[in-house]
This record gives C-alpha cells, structure tokens and sequence, in this order.
C-alpha cells in the first residue's frame, strides 16, 4: 500500500522530472489536491501523471502538462487571469494559489456547476466560473493579465488577443484537433504580439456555442 506521503512525493517527482521547475508553481501543486476533481471510475487514479476522463466527454489534463502551462504564463500574485476551459477546475484551482482573481469559463453547464460545488467546498474564493463560449472572452471583465486556454484552437482566437492587456501573456494550444498541436506562448508588447512555440500538446477542441449537458 502507498501512504498519502509517498504518493504525493511520486506525484511532485514526476512533474519535476517532466520540466516542472518553478518552485510556487510546485508549491500550488502540491496544495490542490487532485482526488476531488476526477469523479467515479478513475477517481483512484488521480495521483498518476495522466490525462483522466471527466463528465461531458472531455478530459482533466496530464498534471505535468498542468504543469508546464502554468509555468509558461509565468503568473503573478497580482494577475488577473482568464481560464477558457474549466473542465474538472482543476488548474483554475491551481491558478487561483498564484494570482489575485481567476475568471474560467466552459461551454458546458454541468462542468461549471460541478467545478463551482469543489471551490466552494475547499473555500476557494477568487474563482469565477461562468457558463460560456470562451472563444469570445469575456468582455466584462476585460483586460486580463494573463489568459489560458486549455482547448486546441486552430489560431489564438481574436477576441482573446484583444482583451490581452499590455504587457500580458497568454498560452493557448494552437493546430488541428486531431493533428499535434503546438503549445504557444504568445506577448503583447505596446506594438504587438510576440509568439513563441513551447512543445507539442494534444488537447480537445476549442469549439464554438454551448454545451447540450
Ligand atoms: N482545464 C481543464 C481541462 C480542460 S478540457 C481542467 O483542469 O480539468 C477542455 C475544456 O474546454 C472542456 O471542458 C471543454 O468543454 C472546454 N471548451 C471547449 N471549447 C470551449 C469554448 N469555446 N468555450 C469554453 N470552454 C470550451
């Protein structure tokens, strides 16, 4: 039997031996439990670095994968971050350990209301969740220090750019669905955007409208 100690040493070895470096990256990490967010079959294999099926037919992300992206939007304790692609919630829980305010939304209703239930039950409480298409950002809440998307777009949507503050970072993963896609870390400069290609990833698609669920 693996005590909670090693599994959680396991869990922090196999982020740091995939690139996982930034030490309040790890530190959130180490805090956000996991088990919650990944319900029924695979609930037991929350402790494994892999991608795990959740409601409404998509995925909880690889936790190095988590990770890596965080560590990429090299987020602040000031930022105000957008999330497109709440999921299970599990890296808007994680964001919320780095910045200020984290806004996150999802196509699908049932999503929302299930990660909105675990924030409230671990007391999370700069965490926004919203039902909505994301591709659209949220215009209310605009500008964003940060913005993540964790669904594949085949470009980084306009939208998202523009509601990019100066001096702001997003991290999107860009390419076809089915295709390898391309992790991008793109800058906005006070005459434009910077884009850097950070490693092959494959996520779900970023799709348009909401969810049926
Ligand atoms: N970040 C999540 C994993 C995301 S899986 C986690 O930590 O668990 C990708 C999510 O993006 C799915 O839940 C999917 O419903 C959502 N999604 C896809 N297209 C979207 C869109 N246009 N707007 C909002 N969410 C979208």
């Amino acid at each position: 039997m693996t005590s909670d100690a090693e599994r959680k040493m396991q869990f922090l070895f196999a982020l740091r031996s995939r690139g996982v470096t930034d030490a309040r990256v790890l530190d959130a990490m180490e805090k956000v439990d996991r088990g919650p967010f990944v319900k029924g079959l695979f609930a037991e294999r929350a402790y494994e670095d892999m991608p795990l099926p959740i409601a409404c037919g998509q995925t909880i992300s690889q936790p190095s994968v988590v990770g890596l992206m965080t560590q990429a939007l090299k987020v602040t304790p000031r930022d105000k971050v957008l999330e497109v692609g709440t999921g299970s919630g599990y890296q808007a829980a994680i964001l919320a350990h780095l910045a200020r305010r984290v806004y996150t939304v999802d196509r699908y209703k049932r999503l929302v209301n299930e990660a909105r239930a675990i924030f409230d039950a671990q007391d999370i409480t700069n965490i926004t969740v919203f039902t909505a298409d994301g591709s659209h950002g949220l215009p209310d809440q605009a500008p964003f220090d940060r913005i993540l998307v964790t669904a594949a777009a085949e470009d980084p949507p306009g939208p998202l750019l523009a509601q990019l503050k100066i001096g702001g970072i997003m991290v999107v993963p860009v390419g076809q669905s089915d295709a390898v896609q391309s992790l991008i870390r793109v800058t906005r400069s006070e005459t434009g955007y910077e884009y850097d290609e950070l490693r092959p990833v494959r996520f779900v698609p970023l799709l348009e409208g909401l969810g049926k669920e």
